[in-house]
């Protein structure tokens, strides 16, 4: 990619993430967007949608384009660039309509991302899922392209954040020793994790923690048998508890935290569709559940879904499929 990247003029370079971007994938996009600063690409990132205000802190974060909200404006730039970065998804259905405009563009497309199965609408790919987060990847991209030394604070910030938010705060099992390694770079280039900490994960509403202590103690239904917590979250709660986007994010864990759960799900109603989110310990392939019967998909640990049906029937059509996991979900 290097040819394409380094050409002069300046390629005209779109970073593209998943829709409702999490930590790994704005951090990502604006870890790059840094980095191809510093090497004289201007380039435009590109959110399919809004995100949470605990990601706003991030440097440069005014500089992200809402697609929704500048549908031609993005259109535009996706058409004419020559280069798009596609980072942290693997289907060009996770940027919804603005997939279209991507397969459509005759620009080189550069999938970065630790996603299974990715799609075939990349020209460059740098992809594994043996490692813990997209941010993860562009700081090995930037190793890559023989810049380590220009990894600054800003790049920093972006790509700690989202390796711990995709770590789980460095407990997953995708915690590798080169995680580790690459955050003693990143602090060392002036990311300050308890800060990075206390934006993402101390920055909540008070509207959002009741909500929570709601949640845990009127919602969650626990199902023994299968080692399974379920949480169901109804359109006129989110209305009540003035929910708004990024809000019940971390919601999910909270059932893996239950001594023996391995399976925690939550079922929330966005009134167009239900989304569901899935988080597993052990041998249960949470990817391999949504997709079967979400039309979802994501990683072993963690993935996610959505459906057509009634919240309720969602969540009766998660509990009738169990069964065919108990093996999984049971010693
Ligand atoms: P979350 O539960 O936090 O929304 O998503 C967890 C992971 O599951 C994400 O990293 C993402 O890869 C994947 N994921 C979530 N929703 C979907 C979906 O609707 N389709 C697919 N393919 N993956 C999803
Ligand atoms: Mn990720």
């Amino acid at each position: 990619v290097r040819p394409v990247l380094f050409a002069t003029p300046a390629p005209k370079t779109v970073i593209v993430t998943h829709h409702k971007p999490d930590a790994d994938a704005l951090g990502s996009s604006l870890g790059l967007y840094h980095y191809l600063k510093l090497k004289g690409i201007d380039a435009q990132v590109i959110s399919p949608t809004d995100y949470g205000d605990f990601l706003f802190w991030m440097p440069s974060n005014e500089a992200v384009m809402n697609f929704e909200e500048n549908p031609e404006e993005a259109i535009r730039l996706v058409e004419a660039a020559d280069l798009v970065f596609c980072l942290d998804f693997n289907s060009l259905k996770r940027i919804n309509t603005l997939g279209e405009h991507v397969a459509n563009s005759k620009a080189q497309k550069v999938l970065i991302d630790h996603h299974q199965d990715p799609e075939n609408f990349d020209d460059y790919r740098l992809w594994t899922t043996a490692t813990s987060s997209t941010c993860e990847l562009i700081f090995d991209f930037i190793v890559l392209m023989g810049d380590r030394n220009l990894i600054n604070k800003q790049i920093a910030d972006c790509l700690y954040a989202g390796t711990m938010t995709d770590t789980g705060s460095f407990r997953f099992d995708s915690t590798k020793p080169s995680t580790h390694r690459m955050v003693a770079d990143l602090i060392e280039a002036g990311a300050l994790p308890h800060l990075i900490h206390d934006y993402i994960f101390d920055n909540y509403s008070l509207n959002r923690t009741r909500f929570l202590g709601y949640c845990l103690n009127e919602k969650l239904e626990l199902i023994p048998e299968y080692n399974t917590a379920i949480i169901t979250i109804n359109a006129q709660e989110l209305k009540k508890y003035h929910i708004i986007t990024g809000d019940t994010e971390g919601f999910v864990n909270f059932g893996l935290t239950i001594k023996g759960v391995r399976l925690a799900v939550l079922i929330v109603d966005r009134t167009v569709k239900v989304k569901l989110s899935f988080r597993s310990k052990g041998d249960f392939p949470t990817n391999e559940f949504s997709s079967k019967y979400f039309s979802g998909g994501g990683h072993f640990h963690a993935s996610g879904g959505e459906s057509t049906l009634s919240l309720e029937e969602t969540r009766e059509k998660v509990k009738k499929h169990l069964p065919e996991y108990k093996h999984l979900l049971t010693d």
